[in-house]
Protein backbone atom coordinates (compact mmCIF):
# COMPACT_ATOMS: atom_id res chain seq x y z
CA UNK A 1 0.00 0.00 0.00
CA UNK A 2 2.50 2.55 0.66
CA UNK A 3 4.43 2.18 -2.18
CA UNK A 4 1.33 2.70 -4.25
CA UNK A 5 0.72 6.27 -2.60
CA UNK A 6 4.44 7.23 -3.38
CA UNK A 7 3.33 6.55 -6.84
CA UNK A 8 0.10 8.38 -6.89
CA UNK A 9 2.00 10.99 -5.25
CA UNK A 10 4.46 11.51 -8.25
CA UNK A 11 1.83 11.23 -10.65
CA UNK A 12 2.21 8.23 -11.84
CA UNK A 13 -0.84 5.91 -12.57
CA UNK A 14 -2.45 4.95 -9.44
CA UNK A 15 -3.42 1.47 -8.26
CA UNK A 16 -7.44 1.35 -7.42
CA UNK A 17 -7.93 1.50 -3.54
CA UNK A 18 -11.35 0.99 -2.14
CA UNK A 19 -13.02 1.62 1.37
CA UNK A 20 -16.48 0.40 2.06
CA UNK A 21 -19.51 2.36 4.24
CA UNK A 22 -18.82 0.30 7.15
CA UNK A 23 -15.36 0.68 7.04
CA UNK A 24 -15.42 4.32 6.54
CA UNK A 25 -17.77 4.77 9.67
CA UNK A 26 -14.77 3.00 11.46
CA UNK A 27 -12.23 5.12 9.98
CA UNK A 28 -14.14 8.33 10.59
CA UNK A 29 -14.57 7.20 14.40
CA UNK A 30 -11.11 6.72 15.00
CA UNK A 31 -10.28 10.21 13.50
CA UNK A 32 -12.27 11.53 16.52
CA UNK A 33 -10.63 8.91 18.83
CA UNK A 34 -7.15 10.64 17.21
CA UNK A 35 -8.00 14.16 19.43
CA UNK A 36 -8.78 15.80 15.81
CA UNK A 37 -11.54 17.60 14.88
CA UNK A 38 -14.63 16.44 12.66
CA UNK A 39 -16.30 18.04 10.24
CA UNK A 40 -19.21 16.64 8.16
CA UNK A 41 -22.34 16.93 6.68
CA UNK A 42 -25.34 16.83 8.96
CA UNK A 43 -28.93 17.44 9.14
CA UNK A 44 -30.24 20.59 11.17
CA UNK A 45 -33.33 22.05 10.95
CA UNK A 46 -34.11 19.46 8.14
CA UNK A 47 -30.98 20.99 6.13
CA UNK A 48 -27.68 20.00 5.57
CA UNK A 49 -24.38 21.73 7.27
CA UNK A 50 -21.10 21.36 7.97
CA UNK A 51 -20.98 20.74 11.96
CA UNK A 52 -18.37 18.93 14.48
CA UNK A 53 -19.20 15.29 14.52
CA UNK A 54 -19.65 13.45 17.61
CA UNK A 55 -21.74 10.63 16.72
CA UNK A 56 -21.09 9.48 13.08
CA UNK A 57 -23.83 7.69 12.63
CA UNK A 58 -24.94 11.46 12.28
CA UNK A 59 -22.62 11.93 9.10
CA UNK A 60 -25.04 12.31 6.17
CA UNK A 61 -24.09 10.77 2.97
CA UNK A 62 -26.74 11.39 0.14
CA UNK A 63 -27.01 15.02 -0.75
CA UNK A 64 -26.42 17.43 -3.46
CA UNK A 65 -24.97 20.40 -1.81
CA UNK A 66 -24.84 22.12 1.96
CA UNK A 67 -26.65 24.87 2.91
CA UNK A 68 -23.06 26.82 3.95
CA UNK A 69 -19.99 26.14 2.53
CA UNK A 70 -17.09 25.06 4.81
CA UNK A 71 -15.27 28.37 4.98
CA UNK A 72 -15.54 29.27 7.86
CA UNK A 73 -12.92 26.49 8.67
CA UNK A 74 -10.07 28.64 7.63
CA UNK A 75 -11.73 32.13 7.89
CA UNK A 76 -14.77 32.58 10.60
CA UNK A 77 -17.60 34.41 11.01
CA UNK A 78 -16.06 36.19 13.57
CA UNK A 79 -12.34 36.78 14.17
CA UNK A 80 -10.42 38.06 17.64
CA UNK A 81 -7.37 39.93 15.82
CA UNK A 82 -5.82 41.28 18.80
CA UNK A 83 -6.87 42.33 22.36
CA UNK A 84 -6.37 45.14 24.85
CA UNK A 85 -6.58 45.33 28.44
CA UNK A 86 -4.95 48.19 30.88
CA UNK A 87 -3.68 47.20 34.14
CA UNK A 88 -1.39 49.15 36.16
CA UNK A 89 -0.98 51.83 34.43
CA UNK A 90 0.12 49.87 31.60
CA UNK A 91 -1.55 48.54 28.04
CA UNK A 92 -1.26 45.37 27.15
CA UNK A 93 -1.95 44.31 23.90
CA UNK A 94 -2.21 40.48 22.68
CA UNK A 95 -1.62 39.58 18.89
CA UNK A 96 -3.75 36.73 18.53
CA UNK A 97 -2.06 35.79 14.92
CA UNK A 98 0.66 34.56 17.00
CA UNK A 99 1.52 31.89 19.04
CA UNK A 100 -2.02 30.37 19.40
CA UNK A 101 -2.46 26.50 18.47
CA UNK A 102 -4.69 25.79 16.33
CA UNK A 103 -6.51 22.51 15.98
CA UNK A 104 -5.88 19.44 13.85
CA UNK A 105 -9.51 19.49 11.95
CA UNK A 106 -10.65 16.61 9.24
CA UNK A 107 -13.10 18.04 6.64
CA UNK A 108 -14.87 14.70 5.40
CA UNK A 109 -17.65 14.87 2.29
CA UNK A 110 -16.88 18.25 1.07
CA UNK A 111 -17.42 18.48 -2.46
CA UNK A 112 -14.69 19.03 -5.02
CA UNK A 113 -16.39 22.40 -6.00
CA UNK A 114 -15.70 22.97 -2.04
CA UNK A 115 -12.35 22.20 -1.84
CA UNK A 116 -11.27 24.34 -4.63
CA UNK A 117 -12.89 26.81 -2.96
CA UNK A 118 -11.44 26.65 0.66
CA UNK A 119 -7.88 26.32 -1.60
CA UNK A 120 -8.77 29.46 -3.55
CA UNK A 121 -9.85 31.26 -0.05
CA UNK A 122 -6.28 30.10 0.82
CA UNK A 123 -4.36 31.73 -1.97
CA UNK A 124 -6.30 34.67 -2.17
CA UNK A 125 -5.58 35.42 1.66
CA UNK A 126 -1.73 34.52 1.04
CA UNK A 127 -1.63 37.63 -1.58
CA UNK A 128 -0.06 41.02 -0.55
CA UNK A 129 0.86 40.38 3.20
CA UNK A 130 0.31 36.40 4.18
CA UNK A 131 -2.74 36.05 6.56
CA UNK A 132 -1.48 34.03 9.39
CA UNK A 133 -4.94 33.35 10.64
CA UNK A 134 -6.11 31.70 7.71
CA UNK A 135 -2.70 30.24 6.61
CA UNK A 136 -2.53 28.73 10.28
CA UNK A 137 -6.05 27.01 10.14
CA UNK A 138 -5.19 25.36 6.71
CA UNK A 139 -1.87 23.95 7.53
CA UNK A 140 -3.90 22.26 9.97
CA UNK A 141 -6.95 20.96 8.11
CA UNK A 142 -7.17 17.91 6.19
CA UNK A 143 -9.90 17.84 3.43
CA UNK A 144 -11.52 14.48 2.41
CA UNK A 145 -13.70 15.33 -0.62
CA UNK A 146 -16.85 12.98 -2.41
CA UNK A 147 -17.10 13.27 -5.62
CA UNK A 148 -20.56 14.28 -6.78
CA UNK A 149 -22.87 11.37 -7.84
CA UNK A 150 -25.70 13.77 -8.28
CA UNK A 151 -26.08 17.39 -9.06
CA UNK A 152 -29.35 19.94 -9.54
CA UNK A 153 -30.64 22.78 -11.73
CA UNK A 154 -28.02 25.12 -10.14
CA UNK A 155 -24.90 23.53 -10.19
CA UNK A 156 -22.08 25.19 -12.65
CA UNK A 157 -18.56 23.25 -11.74
CA UNK A 158 -18.07 22.60 -15.30
CA UNK A 159 -18.50 25.73 -17.06
CA UNK A 160 -15.89 27.30 -14.32
CA UNK A 161 -13.11 24.58 -14.89
CA UNK A 162 -13.55 22.18 -12.61
CA UNK A 163 -16.03 19.21 -12.70
CA UNK A 164 -17.80 16.61 -10.29
CA UNK A 165 -14.62 14.26 -9.68
CA UNK A 166 -11.95 16.88 -9.58
CA UNK A 167 -9.20 16.53 -7.09
CA UNK A 168 -7.55 19.83 -6.57
CA UNK A 169 -7.86 21.29 -3.26
CA UNK A 170 -8.39 18.02 -1.74
CA UNK A 171 -6.00 15.91 0.49
CA UNK A 172 -8.21 12.73 -0.01
CA UNK A 173 -10.98 12.21 -2.79
CA UNK A 174 -13.62 9.51 -2.53
CA UNK A 175 -15.94 8.64 -5.47
CA UNK A 176 -18.72 6.12 -4.34
CA UNK A 177 -18.90 3.23 -6.69
CA UNK A 178 -21.18 0.22 -6.10
CA UNK A 179 -22.42 -1.41 -3.04
CA UNK A 180 -21.31 1.39 -0.82
CA UNK A 181 -18.20 1.12 -1.40
CA UNK A 182 -15.92 4.29 -1.84
CA UNK A 183 -12.50 4.49 -4.69
CA UNK A 184 -9.91 6.18 -2.78
CA UNK A 185 -7.42 8.94 -4.12
CA UNK A 186 -5.21 9.90 -1.91
CA UNK A 187 -3.22 13.04 -2.94
CA UNK A 188 -1.19 14.53 -0.66
CA UNK A 189 1.55 13.96 2.00
CA UNK A 190 -1.31 15.08 4.86
CA UNK A 191 -3.86 12.47 2.88
CA UNK A 192 -1.50 9.54 2.74
CA UNK A 193 -0.91 10.51 6.48
CA UNK A 194 -4.06 10.16 7.47
CA UNK A 195 -5.28 7.02 5.12
CA UNK A 196 -2.16 5.17 6.58
CA UNK A 197 -3.01 5.91 9.92
CA UNK A 198 -5.83 3.15 9.96
CA UNK A 199 -4.81 1.38 6.68
CA UNK A 200 -6.13 -2.05 7.61
CA UNK A 201 -9.37 -0.50 6.76
CA UNK A 202 -8.63 -0.02 3.21
CA UNK A 203 -8.76 -2.71 0.18
CA UNK A 204 -6.49 -2.95 -3.22
CA UNK A 205 -9.52 -3.85 -6.28
CA UNK A 206 -9.96 -4.19 -9.55
CA UNK A 207 -9.27 -1.34 -11.88
CA UNK A 208 -12.84 0.81 -12.66
CA UNK A 209 -13.52 4.06 -14.36
CA UNK A 210 -14.25 6.78 -12.32
CA UNK A 211 -16.19 8.71 -14.55
CA UNK A 212 -19.02 5.98 -14.98
CA UNK A 213 -19.83 6.99 -11.43
CA UNK A 214 -19.77 10.58 -11.71
CA UNK A 215 -22.83 12.63 -12.25
CA UNK A 216 -23.01 14.11 -16.05
CA UNK A 217 -23.48 18.18 -15.89
CA UNK A 218 -22.82 19.61 -18.97
CA UNK A 219 -20.93 23.04 -19.59
CA UNK A 220 -22.76 25.71 -20.64
CA UNK A 221 -20.53 28.67 -20.73
CA UNK A 222 -16.54 29.29 -20.80
CA UNK A 223 -15.34 31.20 -17.52
CA UNK A 224 -12.45 32.17 -19.75
CA UNK A 225 -15.18 33.81 -22.31
CA UNK A 226 -16.99 35.86 -19.59
CA UNK A 227 -13.79 36.89 -18.33
CA UNK A 228 -13.30 38.53 -22.01
CA UNK A 229 -16.77 40.34 -22.00
CA UNK A 230 -17.06 41.56 -18.73
CA UNK A 231 -13.74 43.66 -19.47
CA UNK A 232 -15.65 45.50 -21.76
CA UNK A 233 -18.55 45.90 -19.82
CA UNK A 234 -18.20 47.55 -16.99
CA UNK A 235 -20.60 50.98 -18.32
CA UNK A 236 -23.45 48.80 -19.34
CA UNK A 237 -26.89 50.14 -18.62
CA UNK A 238 -28.12 46.44 -17.89
CA UNK A 239 -26.26 46.35 -14.27
CA UNK A 240 -29.27 48.38 -13.19
CA UNK A 241 -31.89 45.92 -14.92
CA UNK A 242 -29.83 42.52 -13.81
CA UNK A 243 -29.67 43.50 -10.33
CA UNK A 244 -33.65 45.22 -9.97
CA UNK A 245 -34.11 42.02 -7.50
CA UNK A 246 -31.28 42.25 -5.45
CA UNK A 247 -32.26 42.96 -1.74
CA UNK A 248 -29.17 43.57 -0.80
CA UNK A 249 -29.25 40.68 1.67
CA UNK A 250 -25.94 39.20 1.49
CA UNK A 251 -27.29 35.94 1.45
CA UNK A 252 -25.15 34.76 -1.68
CA UNK A 253 -21.97 36.65 0.04
CA UNK A 254 -22.11 34.60 3.00
CA UNK A 255 -22.91 30.61 1.65
CA UNK A 256 -20.18 31.91 -0.66
CA UNK A 257 -17.09 29.43 -0.45
CA UNK A 258 -14.71 31.49 -2.13
CA UNK A 259 -16.55 35.22 -1.33
CA UNK A 260 -14.18 37.13 1.66
CA UNK A 261 -15.09 40.49 2.35
CA UNK A 262 -14.25 41.46 5.58
CA UNK A 263 -14.72 44.40 8.21
CA UNK A 264 -12.56 45.29 11.36
CA UNK A 265 -14.61 46.28 14.10
CA UNK A 266 -13.01 47.44 17.56
CA UNK A 267 -15.48 46.13 21.10
CA UNK A 268 -14.53 47.32 24.27
CA UNK A 269 -13.67 50.56 26.11
CA UNK A 270 -10.51 52.57 26.31
CA UNK A 271 -9.37 49.86 29.38
CA UNK A 272 -10.58 46.49 27.86
CA UNK A 273 -11.48 45.17 24.25
CA UNK A 274 -10.77 43.22 21.54
CA UNK A 275 -10.49 44.34 17.74
CA UNK A 276 -12.65 41.54 15.76
CA UNK A 277 -12.62 40.86 11.79
CA UNK A 278 -16.35 40.13 10.79
CA UNK A 279 -17.78 39.16 7.80
CA UNK A 280 -19.07 41.57 5.75
CA UNK A 281 -20.24 41.46 1.68
CA UNK A 282 -20.07 44.05 -1.08
CA UNK A 283 -23.56 43.50 -1.47
CA UNK A 284 -23.95 45.73 1.69
CA UNK A 285 -24.34 49.69 0.95
CA UNK A 286 -22.49 50.33 4.34
CA UNK A 287 -19.13 48.17 2.79
CA UNK A 288 -18.21 50.99 0.86
CA UNK A 289 -19.26 54.11 2.21
CA UNK A 290 -16.85 56.08 3.74
CA UNK A 291 -17.02 58.60 6.97
CA UNK A 292 -17.85 61.57 4.35
CA UNK A 293 -20.81 60.28 3.70
CA UNK A 294 -19.64 59.17 -0.17
CA UNK A 295 -20.18 56.04 -1.20
CA UNK A 296 -18.23 54.98 -4.34
CA UNK A 297 -20.75 52.04 -5.11
CA UNK A 298 -24.22 53.90 -3.98
CA UNK A 299 -26.50 51.47 -5.48
CA UNK A 300 -27.37 47.99 -5.98
CA UNK A 301 -26.78 48.18 -9.62
CA UNK A 302 -23.18 48.96 -8.67
CA UNK A 303 -22.86 46.83 -6.26
CA UNK A 304 -24.16 43.54 -8.02
CA UNK A 305 -21.75 44.42 -10.91
CA UNK A 306 -19.23 44.37 -8.79
CA UNK A 307 -19.50 41.19 -7.39
CA UNK A 308 -20.07 39.78 -10.78
CA UNK A 309 -16.79 41.82 -12.25
CA UNK A 310 -14.94 41.08 -8.89
CA UNK A 311 -15.38 37.16 -9.62
CA UNK A 312 -15.00 36.67 -13.01
CA UNK A 313 -13.01 39.26 -14.72
CA UNK A 314 -10.65 40.80 -11.40
CA UNK A 315 -10.05 37.90 -9.53
CA UNK A 316 -8.35 35.96 -13.00
CA UNK A 317 -6.54 39.08 -14.11
CA UNK A 318 -5.08 39.82 -10.58
CA UNK A 319 -4.39 37.02 -8.57
CA UNK A 320 -5.01 33.99 -11.53
CA UNK A 321 -7.73 32.67 -9.41
CA UNK A 322 -11.79 32.44 -10.26
CA UNK A 323 -13.93 33.44 -7.86
CA UNK A 324 -16.19 31.30 -7.99
CA UNK A 325 -16.01 27.28 -7.95
CA UNK A 326 -19.87 26.88 -9.53
CA UNK A 327 -21.41 25.14 -6.20
CA UNK A 328 -24.74 26.90 -7.02
CA UNK A 329 -25.25 28.18 -3.18
CA UNK A 330 -25.72 31.73 -3.90
CA UNK A 331 -29.01 31.08 -6.57
CA UNK A 332 -30.16 28.26 -4.05
CA UNK A 333 -29.66 30.74 -1.21
CA UNK A 334 -31.12 33.97 -2.73
CA UNK A 335 -34.65 35.52 -1.57
CA UNK A 336 -35.16 37.30 -5.25
CA UNK A 337 -34.53 34.19 -7.08
CA UNK A 338 -31.34 36.18 -8.62
CA UNK A 339 -29.67 33.31 -10.18
CA UNK A 340 -25.84 33.55 -11.40
CA UNK A 341 -25.56 30.47 -14.01
CA UNK A 342 -28.75 31.93 -15.77
CA UNK A 343 -27.20 35.66 -15.69
CA UNK A 344 -23.88 34.26 -16.72
CA UNK A 345 -25.59 31.72 -19.45
CA UNK A 346 -27.20 34.99 -20.86
CA UNK A 347 -24.56 37.43 -20.60
CA UNK A 348 -23.77 37.60 -24.45
CA UNK A 349 -27.68 38.49 -25.31
CA UNK A 350 -27.93 40.77 -21.11
CA UNK A 351 -24.96 42.55 -22.51
CA UNK A 352 -25.85 42.72 -26.15
CA UNK A 353 -29.21 44.56 -25.09
CA UNK A 354 -27.35 47.10 -22.96
CA UNK A 355 -25.43 48.29 -25.75
CA UNK A 356 -28.39 48.67 -28.23
CA UNK A 357 -30.10 50.90 -25.43
CA UNK A 358 -27.17 53.16 -25.60
CA UNK A 359 -27.39 53.53 -29.23
CA UNK A 360 -30.76 54.08 -28.95
CA UNK A 361 -30.57 56.78 -26.48
CA UNK A 362 -27.57 58.64 -28.78
S1 LIG B 1 -28.87 36.75 -1.99
FE1 LIG B 1 -29.97 37.61 -3.73
S2 LIG B 1 -31.08 39.37 -2.90
FE2 LIG B 1 -29.52 38.82 -1.39
S3 LIG B 1 -27.74 40.16 -1.94
FE3 LIG B 1 -27.45 38.17 -3.00
S4 LIG B 1 -28.35 38.49 -5.04
FE4 LIG B 1 -29.14 40.15 -3.71
S1 LIG C 1 -20.66 32.80 -6.61
FE1 LIG C 1 -22.37 31.40 -6.18
S2 LIG C 1 -21.97 29.59 -7.48
FE2 LIG C 1 -20.07 30.78 -7.41
S3 LIG C 1 -18.89 29.84 -5.72
FE3 LIG C 1 -20.05 31.58 -4.84
S4 LIG C 1 -21.96 30.67 -4.08
FE4 LIG C 1 -21.01 29.17 -5.46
Amino acid sequence: MKKQYERSLKGVKQEMTFITRDNLLVFLRSIIDSGKELYAPQLRAEKIFFLPVKDVSSVVFDYVQTVESPKELLFPKVERMLSYHYVDGKMNVTDCSRGQKTADRVLFGSRPCDAIGLKTLAEFFRQDIPDTFVQRRQDSLTVVSMSCAGSDENCFCTSVGAGPGDSTGSDVLLTPVRDKRYLVECLTEKGKFLVESEKELFDEGEEINKEEYLTKLLQTFSHKEIAGKLSGAFNNPIWDEASLRCLGCGACAYVCPVCSCFDIQDEGNSRKGDRLRCWDSCGFALFTLHTSGHNPRPTQSTRWRQRVMHKFSYMPERYNLLGCVGCGRCSRACPADMNLKEELNALDHILEEGRQRVEERQ
